[in-house]
Protein backbone atom coordinates (compact mmCIF):
# COMPACT_ATOMS: atom_id res chain seq x y z
CA UNK A 1 0.00 0.00 0.00
CA UNK A 2 2.90 2.64 0.77
CA UNK A 3 3.80 2.33 -2.84
CA UNK A 4 5.72 4.54 -5.23
CA UNK A 5 2.77 4.84 -7.22
CA UNK A 6 1.06 6.24 -4.73
CA UNK A 7 3.08 8.84 -2.92
CA UNK A 8 2.85 10.08 -6.74
CA UNK A 9 -1.14 10.10 -6.25
CA UNK A 10 -2.14 13.63 -4.46
CA UNK A 11 -0.59 15.56 -7.25
CA UNK A 12 -2.68 14.09 -9.85
CA UNK A 13 -6.31 13.46 -8.11
CA UNK A 14 -9.24 14.53 -9.47
CA UNK A 15 -11.55 13.90 -7.22
CA UNK A 16 -11.51 11.53 -4.48
CA UNK A 17 -9.54 8.52 -3.79
CA UNK A 18 -11.01 5.92 -1.64
CA UNK A 19 -8.36 3.63 -0.14
CA UNK A 20 -8.71 0.55 2.20
CA UNK A 21 -6.07 0.48 4.62
CA UNK A 22 -5.61 -3.20 7.10
CA UNK A 23 -3.77 -5.64 5.50
CA UNK A 24 -0.22 -6.07 4.09
CA UNK A 25 0.23 -6.05 0.05
CA UNK A 26 3.05 -8.35 -0.32
CA UNK A 27 2.49 -8.80 -4.19
CA UNK A 28 2.97 -4.98 -4.95
CA UNK A 29 6.63 -4.88 -6.38
CA UNK A 30 5.32 -7.31 -9.19
CA UNK A 31 2.91 -4.63 -10.88
CA UNK A 32 4.89 -1.42 -10.39
CA UNK A 33 7.77 -2.17 -13.00
CA UNK A 34 5.15 -1.56 -15.91
CA UNK A 35 3.35 1.09 -14.28
CA UNK A 36 3.91 4.65 -16.60
CA UNK A 37 5.56 7.44 -14.50
CA UNK A 38 3.77 10.81 -14.34
CA UNK A 39 6.74 12.09 -16.10
CA UNK A 40 6.16 9.81 -19.13
CA UNK A 41 2.52 10.86 -19.51
CA UNK A 42 2.99 14.83 -18.71
CA UNK A 43 6.59 15.28 -20.20
CA UNK A 44 7.66 16.67 -16.48
CA UNK A 45 7.68 15.83 -13.18
CA UNK A 46 5.02 16.31 -11.01
CA UNK A 47 5.16 19.67 -9.15
CA UNK A 48 8.00 21.29 -11.26
CA UNK A 49 8.23 25.03 -11.34
CA UNK A 50 5.78 26.80 -13.46
CA UNK A 51 4.70 23.39 -14.55
CA UNK A 52 1.04 22.38 -14.48
CA UNK A 53 -1.61 19.83 -16.24
CA UNK A 54 -5.14 19.99 -17.28
CA UNK A 55 -8.22 18.02 -15.51
CA UNK A 56 -8.24 16.33 -18.54
CA UNK A 57 -4.68 15.16 -18.50
CA UNK A 58 -4.81 13.95 -15.15
CA UNK A 59 -7.81 12.02 -15.80
CA UNK A 60 -6.12 10.48 -18.39
CA UNK A 61 -2.94 9.47 -16.51
CA UNK A 62 -5.58 8.11 -14.03
CA UNK A 63 -6.96 5.73 -17.05
CA UNK A 64 -3.56 4.69 -17.75
CA UNK A 65 -2.58 3.38 -14.37
CA UNK A 66 -6.12 1.82 -14.15
CA UNK A 67 -4.98 -0.22 -16.96
CA UNK A 68 -1.34 -1.31 -16.01
CA UNK A 69 -2.62 -2.37 -12.16
CA UNK A 70 -4.79 -4.50 -10.38
CA UNK A 71 -4.60 -2.34 -7.28
CA UNK A 72 -6.75 0.66 -9.03
CA UNK A 73 -10.39 0.82 -10.09
CA UNK A 74 -11.94 3.86 -11.29
CA UNK A 75 -15.88 4.50 -10.66
CA UNK A 76 -18.04 7.08 -12.14
CA UNK A 77 -19.90 9.11 -9.21
CA UNK A 78 -21.72 11.99 -10.62
CA UNK A 79 -20.82 14.81 -12.70
CA UNK A 80 -20.11 18.11 -11.92
CA UNK A 81 -21.92 21.35 -12.33
CA UNK A 82 -19.28 22.16 -15.47
CA UNK A 83 -21.09 18.73 -16.35
CA UNK A 84 -17.88 16.78 -16.48
CA UNK A 85 -17.74 13.40 -15.42
CA UNK A 86 -16.78 12.83 -11.57
CA UNK A 87 -14.23 10.14 -11.09
CA UNK A 88 -12.96 8.45 -7.90
CA UNK A 89 -9.96 5.90 -7.85
CA UNK A 90 -10.18 3.40 -5.64
CA UNK A 91 -6.90 1.76 -4.49
CA UNK A 92 -6.01 -1.66 -2.63
CA UNK A 93 -4.73 -4.79 -3.17
CA UNK A 94 -6.10 -7.24 -5.74
CA UNK A 95 -7.59 -9.36 -3.06
CA UNK A 96 -9.78 -6.68 -1.48
CA UNK A 97 -10.82 -5.32 -4.96
CA UNK A 98 -12.39 -8.62 -5.20
CA UNK A 99 -14.29 -8.81 -2.77
CA UNK A 100 -15.26 -5.06 -2.71
CA UNK A 101 -19.35 -5.32 -2.46
CA UNK A 102 -18.64 -7.31 1.39
CA UNK A 103 -16.10 -4.97 2.20
CA UNK A 104 -18.55 -2.40 1.71
CA UNK A 105 -21.45 -4.23 3.04
CA UNK A 106 -19.50 -4.50 6.19
CA UNK A 107 -18.85 -0.97 6.44
CA UNK A 108 -22.73 -0.08 5.48
CA UNK A 109 -23.88 -2.35 8.46
CA UNK A 110 -21.41 -0.22 10.98
CA UNK A 111 -22.15 2.67 10.05
CA UNK A 112 -26.22 2.24 10.34
CA UNK A 113 -25.83 -0.14 13.08
CA UNK A 114 -29.92 -0.51 14.16
CA UNK A 115 -29.86 -3.46 16.34
CA UNK A 116 -26.61 -4.57 15.95
CA UNK A 117 -25.29 -6.27 18.91
CA UNK A 118 -22.14 -5.39 20.27
CA UNK A 119 -20.34 -8.79 19.66
CA UNK A 120 -21.44 -8.85 16.37
CA UNK A 121 -19.98 -5.25 16.00
CA UNK A 122 -16.62 -6.02 17.04
CA UNK A 123 -16.88 -8.96 14.86
CA UNK A 124 -17.37 -7.15 11.62
CA UNK A 125 -14.74 -4.51 12.55
CA UNK A 126 -12.41 -7.28 12.68
CA UNK A 127 -13.29 -8.65 9.18
CA UNK A 128 -13.40 -5.47 8.03
CA UNK A 129 -11.31 -2.55 6.12
CA UNK A 130 -11.37 0.38 6.84
CA UNK A 131 -12.33 2.73 4.38
CA UNK A 132 -9.89 6.02 3.42
CA UNK A 133 -11.63 8.61 1.60
CA UNK A 134 -8.78 11.53 0.22
CA UNK A 135 -9.53 14.41 -1.83
CA UNK A 136 -6.47 15.94 -3.21
CA UNK A 137 -8.39 19.22 -3.36
CA UNK A 138 -11.45 21.37 -2.94
CA UNK A 139 -10.82 24.93 -3.87
CA UNK A 140 -9.02 25.10 -7.34
CA UNK A 141 -6.37 27.42 -6.55
CA UNK A 142 -4.61 25.18 -4.23
CA UNK A 143 -3.08 23.41 -6.60
CA UNK A 144 -0.81 20.86 -5.00
CA UNK A 145 -3.30 18.16 -4.67
CA UNK A 146 -4.62 18.20 -7.97
CA UNK A 147 -5.08 20.81 -11.11
CA UNK A 148 -7.75 22.24 -12.70
CA UNK A 149 -8.52 23.40 -16.01
CA UNK A 150 -9.60 27.33 -15.10
CA UNK A 151 -6.80 28.08 -12.56
CA UNK A 152 -4.07 26.01 -15.11
CA UNK A 153 -5.35 28.33 -17.78
CA UNK A 154 -5.25 31.40 -15.53
CA UNK A 155 -1.79 30.66 -14.32
CA UNK A 156 -0.62 29.62 -18.25
CA UNK A 157 -2.34 33.31 -19.07
CA UNK A 158 -0.22 35.12 -16.23
CA UNK A 159 3.18 33.33 -16.73
CA UNK A 160 2.55 33.97 -20.65
CA UNK A 161 2.99 37.43 -20.05
CA UNK A 162 5.19 38.51 -17.53
CA UNK A 163 4.76 41.96 -15.57
CA UNK A 164 1.16 42.37 -17.78
CA UNK A 165 -2.14 42.01 -15.83
CA UNK A 166 -3.98 39.47 -16.15
CA UNK A 167 -8.01 39.40 -15.83
CA UNK A 168 -9.56 38.25 -12.46
CA UNK A 169 -9.69 34.37 -12.31
CA UNK A 170 -12.83 33.48 -13.38
CA UNK A 171 -15.34 32.00 -10.41
CA UNK A 172 -13.59 28.46 -10.22
CA UNK A 173 -16.85 26.41 -8.53
CA UNK A 174 -19.80 27.80 -10.38
CA UNK A 175 -22.14 30.23 -8.69
CA UNK A 176 -20.26 29.82 -5.05
CA UNK A 177 -16.50 30.05 -5.71
CA UNK A 178 -14.42 29.51 -3.05
CA UNK A 179 -17.42 29.03 -0.96
CA UNK A 180 -18.24 25.46 -2.04
CA UNK A 181 -17.00 24.70 1.51
CA UNK A 182 -19.55 26.61 3.16
CA UNK A 183 -22.52 24.27 1.73
CA UNK A 184 -22.37 21.33 3.64
CA UNK A 185 -25.49 21.67 6.05
CA UNK A 186 -27.98 22.75 3.18
CA UNK A 187 -26.29 21.19 -0.51
CA UNK A 188 -27.11 23.71 -2.48
CA UNK A 189 -24.50 23.20 -4.88
CA UNK A 190 -24.49 20.16 -7.32
CA UNK A 191 -20.58 18.92 -5.82
CA UNK A 192 -22.27 18.78 -2.31
CA UNK A 193 -24.66 16.41 -3.38
CA UNK A 194 -22.58 14.17 -5.04
CA UNK A 195 -20.17 14.42 -2.58
CA UNK A 196 -22.32 13.53 0.12
CA UNK A 197 -24.55 10.40 -1.63
CA UNK A 198 -20.99 8.71 -2.55
CA UNK A 199 -20.10 9.04 1.03
CA UNK A 200 -23.38 7.26 2.21
CA UNK A 201 -22.62 4.98 -0.70
CA UNK A 202 -19.56 3.76 0.93
CA UNK A 203 -19.75 5.61 4.36
CA UNK A 204 -16.06 5.63 4.28
CA UNK A 205 -14.25 5.61 8.41
CA UNK A 206 -11.77 8.75 7.42
CA UNK A 207 -12.26 11.87 5.52
CA UNK A 208 -9.29 13.83 4.74
CA UNK A 209 -9.56 16.46 2.61
CA UNK A 210 -6.13 18.35 1.48
CA UNK A 211 -6.15 22.48 1.31
CA UNK A 212 -3.40 25.07 0.97
CA UNK A 213 -3.32 28.49 2.65
CA UNK A 214 -0.89 27.35 5.77
CA UNK A 215 -0.30 30.83 7.57
CA UNK A 216 3.45 32.17 6.76
CA UNK A 217 6.06 30.64 7.37
CA UNK A 218 4.57 27.60 8.84
CA UNK A 219 4.31 24.78 6.02
CA UNK A 220 1.55 23.13 6.49
CA UNK A 221 -1.50 23.58 9.20
CA UNK A 222 -3.31 20.32 10.72
CA UNK A 223 -5.48 19.56 13.35
CA UNK A 224 -5.98 19.38 16.44
CA UNK A 225 -8.03 22.26 15.71
CA UNK A 226 -8.08 25.73 17.79
CA UNK A 227 -11.04 26.47 19.72
CA UNK A 228 -14.13 27.04 19.03
CA UNK A 229 -14.98 23.28 18.29
CA UNK A 230 -18.01 22.05 16.99
CA UNK A 231 -20.74 21.23 19.84
CA UNK A 232 -21.94 17.99 20.29
CA UNK A 233 -19.02 16.26 18.14
CA UNK A 234 -19.14 12.61 19.22
CA UNK A 235 -15.61 12.79 21.24
CA UNK A 236 -14.27 9.32 19.99
CA UNK A 237 -14.11 11.13 16.60
CA UNK A 238 -12.84 14.03 17.88
CA UNK A 239 -10.22 12.37 19.43
CA UNK A 240 -9.36 10.25 16.42
CA UNK A 241 -8.94 13.49 14.14
CA UNK A 242 -6.21 15.31 17.10
CA UNK A 243 -4.04 11.73 16.92
CA UNK A 244 -4.09 11.31 13.42
CA UNK A 245 -2.67 15.27 13.33
CA UNK A 246 0.03 14.81 15.55
CA UNK A 247 0.80 11.63 13.89
CA UNK A 248 1.14 13.60 10.64
CA UNK A 249 3.39 15.66 12.21
CA UNK A 250 5.57 13.33 13.95
CA UNK A 251 5.98 11.74 10.79
CA UNK A 252 6.66 14.69 9.00
CA UNK A 253 9.51 15.43 11.17
CA UNK A 254 10.68 12.30 10.71
CA UNK A 255 10.96 12.68 7.39
CA UNK A 256 13.17 16.00 7.73
CA UNK A 257 10.12 18.00 6.56
CA UNK A 258 9.78 21.05 8.95
CA UNK A 259 7.33 23.77 10.24
CA UNK A 260 3.75 21.48 10.97
CA UNK A 261 1.83 23.17 12.76
CA UNK A 262 -1.54 22.97 15.19
CA UNK A 263 -4.07 25.28 16.46
CA UNK A 264 -3.20 28.55 15.84
CA UNK A 265 -5.83 31.04 15.89
CA UNK A 266 -6.48 30.45 12.05
CA UNK A 267 -8.65 27.04 11.64
CA UNK A 268 -11.21 26.48 14.48
CA UNK A 269 -14.01 24.24 14.06
CA UNK A 270 -17.22 25.60 15.05
CA UNK A 271 -18.82 26.23 11.43
CA UNK A 272 -20.80 23.07 10.59
CA UNK A 273 -21.09 23.56 7.06
CA UNK A 274 -17.65 23.22 6.19
CA UNK A 275 -17.68 19.64 3.88
CA UNK A 276 -14.46 18.43 5.48
CA UNK A 277 -15.95 18.57 9.30
CA UNK A 278 -19.66 18.06 8.68
CA UNK A 279 -18.93 14.14 8.30
CA UNK A 280 -17.78 14.14 12.33
CA UNK A 281 -21.35 14.42 13.27
CA UNK A 282 -21.63 11.23 10.98
CA UNK A 283 -19.23 9.52 13.42
CA UNK A 284 -16.42 9.77 10.36
CA UNK A 285 -13.08 11.42 11.52
CA UNK A 286 -12.81 14.27 9.17
CA UNK A 287 -10.49 16.81 8.96
CA UNK A 288 -8.19 19.03 6.48
CA UNK A 289 -4.58 20.23 6.23
CA UNK A 290 -3.82 23.51 5.31
CA UNK A 291 -0.02 23.20 3.07
CA UNK A 292 2.47 26.25 1.94
CA UNK A 293 1.46 28.05 -1.09
CA UNK A 294 -0.01 27.61 -4.10
CA UNK A 295 0.60 30.64 -6.75
CA UNK A 296 0.43 29.44 -9.78
CA UNK A 297 3.91 26.85 -9.24
CA UNK A 298 6.01 29.89 -8.85
CA UNK A 299 8.67 28.97 -6.26
CA UNK A 300 9.46 31.63 -3.61
CA UNK A 301 12.44 32.00 -1.42
CA UNK A 302 12.34 33.69 2.09
CA UNK A 303 15.33 34.49 4.65
CA UNK A 304 14.75 34.25 8.32
CA UNK A 305 14.89 38.46 8.34
CA UNK A 306 11.68 38.11 6.05
CA UNK A 307 9.55 35.72 8.81
CA UNK A 308 6.96 37.82 10.49
CA UNK A 309 8.39 39.47 13.78
CA UNK A 310 6.84 36.77 15.97
CA UNK A 311 8.52 33.95 14.32
CA UNK A 312 12.00 35.08 13.75
CA UNK A 313 13.99 33.73 17.10
CA UNK A 314 12.69 30.30 15.55
CA UNK A 315 11.37 29.65 18.93
CA UNK A 316 9.49 26.01 19.13
CA UNK A 317 6.50 26.49 21.01
CA UNK A 318 4.37 22.80 21.96
CA UNK A 319 2.59 22.59 18.38
CA UNK A 320 5.06 24.03 16.28
CA UNK A 321 8.10 21.84 17.57
CA UNK A 322 9.92 22.62 14.21
CA UNK A 323 9.86 25.76 13.19
CA UNK A 324 10.31 26.78 9.76
CA UNK A 325 13.14 28.67 9.09
CA UNK A 326 14.34 30.00 5.49
CA UNK A 327 14.85 28.43 1.55
CA UNK A 328 13.04 28.34 -1.65
CA UNK A 329 9.63 26.40 -1.48
CA UNK A 330 8.20 25.53 -4.51
CA UNK A 331 5.10 23.20 -5.80
CA UNK A 332 7.18 19.95 -5.51
CA UNK A 333 7.74 20.72 -1.84
CA UNK A 334 3.75 21.10 -1.05
CA UNK A 335 3.27 17.64 -3.19
CA UNK A 336 5.57 16.16 -0.78
CA UNK A 337 4.32 17.28 2.25
CA UNK A 338 1.34 16.41 1.11
CA UNK A 339 2.11 12.73 0.53
CA UNK A 340 3.47 12.72 3.92
CA UNK A 341 0.36 13.25 5.41
CA UNK A 342 -1.42 11.02 2.96
CA UNK A 343 1.04 8.02 4.15
CA UNK A 344 0.62 8.84 7.90
CA UNK A 345 -3.11 8.70 7.77
CA UNK A 346 -2.98 5.34 5.77
CA UNK A 347 -0.64 3.93 8.37
CA UNK A 348 -3.14 5.16 11.31
CA UNK A 349 -6.14 3.93 9.30
CA UNK A 350 -4.09 0.36 8.92
CA UNK A 351 -3.05 -0.06 12.63
CA UNK A 352 -6.37 0.91 14.20
CA UNK A 353 -8.38 -0.16 11.41
CA UNK A 354 -10.81 -2.50 13.67
CA UNK A 355 -10.76 0.36 16.35
CA UNK A 356 -12.05 2.75 13.43
CA UNK A 357 -14.36 0.80 12.09
CA UNK A 358 -16.18 -0.12 15.98
CA UNK A 359 -15.80 3.28 16.59
CA UNK A 360 -18.50 4.14 13.90
CA UNK A 361 -21.00 1.80 15.80
CA UNK A 362 -19.80 2.81 19.32
CA UNK A 363 -20.33 6.54 18.79
CA UNK A 364 -23.70 6.03 17.64
CA UNK A 365 -25.07 6.06 21.22
CA UNK A 366 -23.37 9.37 21.45
CA UNK A 367 -26.23 12.13 22.96
CA UNK A 368 -25.30 13.96 19.65
CA UNK A 369 -26.90 11.40 17.39
CA UNK A 370 -30.21 11.31 20.22
CA UNK A 371 -30.53 15.31 19.76
CA UNK A 372 -30.37 15.29 16.22
CA UNK A 373 -32.86 13.50 15.59
CA UNK A 374 -35.36 15.55 18.23
CA UNK A 375 -34.09 18.84 16.22
CA UNK A 376 -35.35 19.87 13.30
CA UNK A 377 -32.19 22.27 12.52
CA UNK A 378 -30.00 19.05 12.81
CA UNK A 379 -31.98 17.13 9.88
CA UNK A 380 -29.80 17.81 6.88
CA UNK A 381 -26.43 16.79 8.92
CA UNK A 382 -28.68 13.67 10.75
CA UNK A 383 -26.86 10.28 10.36
CA UNK A 384 -29.62 9.46 8.15
CA UNK A 385 -30.19 10.42 4.67
CA UNK A 386 -32.18 13.57 4.16
CA UNK A 387 -33.71 13.85 0.86
CA UNK A 388 -34.98 17.08 -0.97
CA UNK A 389 -38.67 17.54 0.13
CA UNK A 390 -39.36 17.10 -4.14
CA UNK A 391 -37.64 13.99 -4.38
CA UNK A 392 -38.15 10.92 -4.23
CA UNK A 393 -36.84 8.50 -1.67
CA UNK A 394 -33.64 6.75 -4.02
CA UNK A 395 -30.29 7.03 -2.91
CA UNK A 396 -29.72 8.54 -6.37
CA UNK A 397 -32.70 11.14 -5.96
CA UNK A 398 -29.84 13.29 -4.42
CA UNK A 399 -29.16 14.50 -7.51
CA UNK A 400 -32.73 15.40 -8.49
CA UNK A 401 -32.77 19.08 -7.42
ZN1 LIG B 1 -8.90 25.47 0.49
Amino acid sequence: MLSDVFRRWPAVAAATVLTFAGIASPAWAQTTKSLPSPESVFGFPVGADYKLFTYDQSIDYFKRLAAASNRIRLITVGKTSFGKPWTAAIISSPANLARLDQIRAVNMRLAHPQGLTDSAARRLAAQGRAIVDISGGLHASEIAGSQQDIVVNWCRARDASPGQPVPPMELYQKYVGHDNNRDSYMLNVIESRVIQRTWREWEPDIIYVQHQSSPFPTRIWLPPFADPVGLRVPPIMAREVNAIGTRIAEELDGNGQPGAVSQLETYDAWYPGYIDYMPMYQNIAAWWTETQGGNCATPRTTTVDSLPPAYRDLRPTSLYVSPWAEGKWGLRDAVDYMVTADLATLNYAAKFKSELLYNRRATRSHNSVRVRRTRTSFRRISTTPWLPPSCSSAWRSWECA
